[in-house]
């Protein structure tokens, strides 16, 4: 982890109003002092229409942190009602956007393909996709999950050239993990983000792949983060429920 710069994100899921959105942001950025910026990267991924509030903060008050998406459509635009297109995400100033979030692929039935495609679009519109990977229970009980997690990942990224993989990040979040308290242990991660970081050497070259942030998430928070992202090949992690208390979202980031 030490030649990539960590990344802390969090992901807001479906919680906070614009008008909470603009008070969580500046609370973060009291709480978090300007130099912790030269070690961790840190952003915000926040609900479509929080986006421009955000933005207004971030850019008023010239902040160092960044934000970003939880979604993203495949296509550009057209007919596709209820759709947001990466255009319109990277003329508000969008740097981030996650893409295959487990919630998304569970209850909006997003395959590797739909994955795949998300990628590309944010890719077109110089977005940094986070790829989400990630095991159910049953298959880390089954001993199949660097498998899985590898299969997932190698679907989700097909055909991307080198130079594109180079600009994304992959978060590995065990299913089980997310939401529920229960955190994998560092191992546990370290296992699981090493086999990333050899997948996408498979999939472009060794020192690509030595450049691409691998985050874990689920269930970190600042009790365990340091231990996480101590790991050789754990480059951050992606945050949910932490990440809507700005003391504690601040303390991990300054943490990590
Ligand atoms: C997530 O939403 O990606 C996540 C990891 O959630 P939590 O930290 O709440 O487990």
């Amino acid at each position: 982890a030490q030649q990539r710069k960590p990344l802390i994100a969090g992901n807001w899921k479906c919680n906070l109003n614009h008008f909470e959105a603009i008070a969580l942001v500046q609370k973060v950025a009291f709480a978090l002092p300007e130099k912790y910026y030269d070690k961790v990267d840190v952003t915000v991924l926040v609900p479509f229409t929080d986006i421009r509030s955000v933005q207004t903060v971030v850019d008023g008050d010239k902040l160092l942190l960044t934000y970003g998406a939880q979604d993203v459509s495949q296509h550009d635009s057209g007919a596709y009602t209820g759709e947001i297109s990466g255009a319109f995400l990277s003329k508000l100033g969008v740097t981030f956007v996650a893409v295959g979030h487990s919630e998304r692929r569970t209850l909006h039935g997003e395959t590797d393909e739909v994955v795949l495609a998300k990628t590309k679009a944010a890719l077109r519109h110089g977005l940094t996709p986070i790829v989400c990977i990630g095991e159910g229970l049953e298959i880390r009980e089954a001993g199949e999950h660097v498998a899985y997690n590898v299969a997932q990942l190698k679907a989700s990224l097909a055909g991307l050239s080198a130079e594109e993989i180079s600009k994304l990040v992959v978060a590995y979040e065990p299913v089980w993990a997310i939401g529920t308290g229960r955190v994998a242990s560092a191992e546990d991660a370290q296992e699981v983000c090493a086999a990333v970081r050899q997948a996408l050497a498979e999939l472009t070259d060794a020192a690509t792949a030595a450049g691409v942030r691998v985050l874990y998430g689920g269930s970190v928070s600042a009790k365990n983060v340091a231990e996480i992202v101590g790991q050789a090949d754990v480059d951050g992690a992606l945050v949910g429920g932490a990440s809507l208390k700005a003391d504690e979202f601040a303390q991990l980031s300054a943490i990590a």
